[in-house]
């Protein structure tokens, strides 16, 4: 009986699902425990198996290429717009025209043609030693290159894919040149050169050894999760200070999760049903609790833990840009010698 009535309100408020059986072939990035919650609802509520494979996003890109029109993936999920235009540039979406993700899902957080969908944001920000740095000096992305801040400034390195989409952004404010000259500045006031992922940053500010640094939001709310300990001490994090940047002008740089239907899905429209389930507020909610990110749905809250860093105004940039940018954005870290 509760399976009846799940159903019948899936199919209410996703009629596509009517058709369904069968299965969806699902390769993605994500490792969440909550996603368990996320297929096995589905399933539940259409019948439709999910079958998943689950690695690295460059291993399950390569891995569809490889597969060519023999592909049994009929969706890729996986993170960042720069990633995503990559896997585009590669052929590996096709378009999906869909009512309920089109309503659901804001416009700039999405493929124009429906090549993928993104179904939670996380934002890029400025971590800082509360017991070094005035927040008033680090309001903006642009006062990072602020020479007043010599020696102090942390970021993972410019080949990494946020760097590549955080300055493809910039670039698509403020034009080539500024962009630049902005990258030599940070450049020039780097506490070292550049080294692991953004929670080694948030490390670094508890340890001392960079007293600013540019992360994730996710990466410091799983930080103050009690049970994770990804700083040394749960009192590193009472250290560390956060900053939504551009508050006053763009707003906050904001990328998402995101998925589309491979180029030669064999169950397509199972795939278009799945894609439209994660747009529905129960899975917006496991799906950004997942990873401590943001729901794109309105009305949909994000975990405790995320609103306790803050409310803040994103920027609302097209994030196709960030893809459109990517190579300009290399360029320009290249140019000035940003490793
Ligand atoms: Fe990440």
């Amino acid at each position: 009986m509760r399976f009846l009535v799940a159903l019948s309100a899936a199919l209410i408020a996703f009629p596509a699902l009517a058709q369904a059986a069968g299965e969806v072939n699902i390769y993605s990035s994500r490792h969440y425990d909550t996603d368990e919650r996320l297929y096995s609802d589905f399933e539940e509520a259409t019948g439709i198996t999910v079958n998943r494979i689950e690695d690295e996003a460059n291993v399950l890109i390569e891995r569809i290429k490889a597969e060519g029109a023999n592909s049994p993936a009929d969706i890729l999920l996986t993170v960042d717009a720069g990633r995503l235009y990559q896997a585009d540039q590669a052929g590996l979406f096709q378009p999906v025209e869909s009512e309920v993700l089109e309503d659901r899902i804001p416009a700039n957080l999405r493929h124009p043609d429906g090549h993928w969908f993104g179904f939670s944001t996380r934002a890029r920000v400025i971590f800082y030693d509360k017991a070094r740095v005035d927040p008033a000096d680090i309001q903006t992305y642009a006062s990072l290159a602020d020479p007043k801040l010599k020696g102090l400034v942390c970021t993972r390195s410019s080949s990494n894919i946020y760097m590549l989409s955080l300055m493809a952004a910039i670039i698509e404010h403020v034009g080539e040149e500024q962009a630049k000259a902005w990258a030599e500045g940070v450049w020039a006031n780097r506490a070292r050169d550049p080294e692991g992922g953004d929670t080694d940053q948030l490390r670094a500010i508890a340890s001392g050894q960079c007293a600013i640094a540019i992360s994730n939001t996710y990466y410091f709310a799983r930080a103050l999760s009690s049970d994770v300990r990804d700083l040394a001490n749960p009192d590193d994090t009472d250290r560390i200070g956060i900053v939504f940047p551009d508050q006053d002008g763009e707003g906050t740089h904001v990328n998402v999760s995101a998925g589309g239907v491979v180029a030669n899905a064999p169950n397509r429209d199972n795939a278009v049903a799945f894609l439209e389930y994660l747009s529905s507020d129960a899975a917006q909610k496991y799906f950004a609790d997942g990873n401590n990110e943001y729901p794109v749905v309105e009305g949909v809250e994000a975990s405790s833990a995320v609103e306790s860093l803050g409310a803040f105004e994103a920027d609302d940039l097209p994030l196709i840009a960030l893809g459109e940018n990517q190579a300009r954005a290399q360029a320009i870290y290249n140019e000035v010698g940003y490793q």
